[in-house]
C-alpha cells in the first residue's frame, strides 16, 4: 500500500474519513459528543492532542478529518477548521500586535476590510494597500514593522491574479519573518497550492467551493511552520470559534467530489464567458481562466435592475461556489462595507455583477442569461 501522502488529490478526498472504528463503518460517522473519556490518569496527564480527544472545543473526530485532509491537499503541516471564513481571517491575523503593519492586496472579500478597520481602530495596526501590479510597488510598502502580507488570488470581485511565488520571494528576501498569507477560496487547492509557491499561510471560506452545496458555514487555515501551528492551535482552543462537528461531517462529504465539481465549474464557466463576451448589454467580462467565478459589467443601471429581476434559474443571492448558480451585485452586497472611493477606484461600480456558475447544465444557464439580458 502506498503512503497516503503520495496519493493523488482525487484519492485523498475520496478516502477522507475512512476510519477503523468499532462498528467498521466505511463513511465516517458524525460524532456528537461534547467530551471524551480518559481511560486512566496516565493518559490524561500525558495527553497527546494528536492521538486522542478530550473536549470538543479542542478537537473532535470529524474536525480532525477535515483538518488533516486540508493539510494534505494544501501541503502544509497542520490545518484548522473554524466557524466561518471570517473566523479564519481572524485566526491568521491573531499574530498581529499593536504597531505592526500589514500590506494587503487592494481587492479582497469585503468583510476583510471591515476587520482591517477594527484592527486599525482598536489596535493601531496599519494596513497599506497594493494594487497587485508592480512588485516594486509592493516591496516599497514593506518596512521593519511589516508583519504580514495578505493576498487573495484570483481576487473578489475584480479577478486580479497575483504571482504568489514572485510576491513570496520578494517579501521573504526583504525579511524572511514576514508571513505571506493567501486567501485561496476562489481556486481551492485543486487549482492552486499557495504553500508550495512560497506562502506561509493559506485560508479558505469553506462556505464556498470546499463546502460546495450552499449549506454550511466554515473556514480553513493551513500553515507550513509547526511553531505557527502551535500558536494558532492555542488561539483557536482559547477563543473557541471552531467548526461544528456537523459542518465538519458535511464538509468531509463535500470534499470527496471537489475535483469533479471544480472541473465542471470550469467547463461551464468557460462556455458562459464565451456567451457573455458576445451578449447584448454586456460591456466587459472578467474571468481568471479557471473555476466558476465570472464578473461582468452591464451597459446601464436599468439593465442591471432588469437582469437581477428576471433571472429564473439563476438565483439573485450573495454567496458562491455551490451547486446552485448565484448572481450578486458586489457594490451593494458583498462589498457594501468597502469605502465608496475605494470601490470605484477598483472598478466595483453599481453596473458590475458577479456570477457564481453552479453545477446546472451550462446551456440551461446560458438560456436563462439570454432571456434576462433581453436577447
Ligand atoms: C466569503 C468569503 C470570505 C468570508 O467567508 P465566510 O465563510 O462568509 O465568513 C472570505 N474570503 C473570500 C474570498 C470569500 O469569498
Amino acid at each position: 500500500m502506498t503512503e497516503k501522502d503520495s496519493l493523488a488529490f482525487e484519492t485523498i478526498v475520496a478516502e477522507a474519513g475512512s476510519v477503523k472504528d468499532g462498528a467498521n463503518p466505511v463513511a465516517q460517522p458524525l460524532y456528537l459528543s461534547a467530551c471524551y473519556r480518559h481511560p486512566d490518569l496516565e493518559q490524561a496527564v500525558n495527553f497527546d492532542r494528536l492521538q486522542g480527544f478530550t473536549y470538543s472545543r479542542v478537537e473532535t473526530p470529524n474536525r480532525k478529518t477535515v483538518e488533516q485532509t486540508l493539510a494534505k491537499l494544501e501541503e502544509g503541516c497542520q490545518g484548522f477548521a473554524v466557524a466561518s471564513g471570517m473566523a479564519a481571517v481572524q485566526l491568521v491575523l491573531s499574530v498581529l500586535k499593536t504597531g505592526d503593519e500589514v500590506v494587503s492586496l487592494d481587492d479582497l472579500y469585503g468583510g476583510d476590510f471591515r476587520y482591517f478597520r477594527h484592527l486599525e481602530d482598536h489596535f493601531q495596526i496599519a494596513f497599506k494597500l497594493w494594487d497587485g501590479k508592480q512588485l516594486s510597488a509592493l516591496t516599497g510598502l514593506l518596512t521593519p514593522k511589516t508583519r504580514l502580507v495578505w493576498l487573495e488570488t484570483p481576487s473578489n470581485p475584480m479577478m486580479k491574479s497575483v504571482d504568489i511565488q514572485a510576491v513570496a520571494d520578494a517579501v521573504h528576501a526583504y525579511n524572511p519573518d514576514i508571513l505571506v498569507a493567501v486567501d485561496n477560496t476562489f481556486y481551492t487547492p485543486f487549482y492552486q497550492k499557495p504553500l508550495t509557491l512560497g506562502a506561509d499561510v493559506v485560508i479558505h471560506s469553506a462556505t464556498k467551493y470546499l463546502g460546495g452545496h450552499n449549506d454550511i458555514l466554515g473556514g480553513i487555515v493551513v500553515v507550513k511552520d509547526p511553531q505557527l501551528a502551535d500558536f494558532y492551535f492555542q488561539y483557536t482552543i482559547t477563543v473557541g470559534d471552531t467548526m461544528s462537528a456537523f459542518d465538519c461531517w458535511l464538509l468531509t462529504r463535500s470534499l470527496k467530489t471537489l475535483p469533479l465539481r471544480m472541473r465542471q465549474h470550469t467547463a461551464s464557466a468557460q462556455k458562459i464567458v464565451a456567451f457573455l463576451e458576445k451578449a447584448p448589454h454586456v460591456e466587459k467580462v472578467l474571468y481568471p481562466g479557471k473555476a466558476g467565478m465570472i464578473s461582468f459589467y452591464l451597459d446601464s443601471d436599468a439593465e442591471v435592475e432588469r437582469v437581477l429581476g428576471s433571472v429564473k434559474l439563476i438565483t439573485f443571492a450573495e454567496s458562491l461556489g455551490g451547486a446552485e448558480s448565484l448572481l450578486t451585485i458586489p457594490y451593494y452586497q458583498t462589498h457594501d462595507d468597502v469605502a465608496e472611493d475605494q470601490r470605484l477606484r477598483l472598478g466595483i461600480t453599481p453596473r458590475l455583477l458577479r456570477l457564481s456558475v453552479g453545477l446546472e447544465n451550462a446551456d440551461d444557464l446560458i438560456a436563462d442569461l439570454a432571456q434576462a439580458l433581453g436577447e
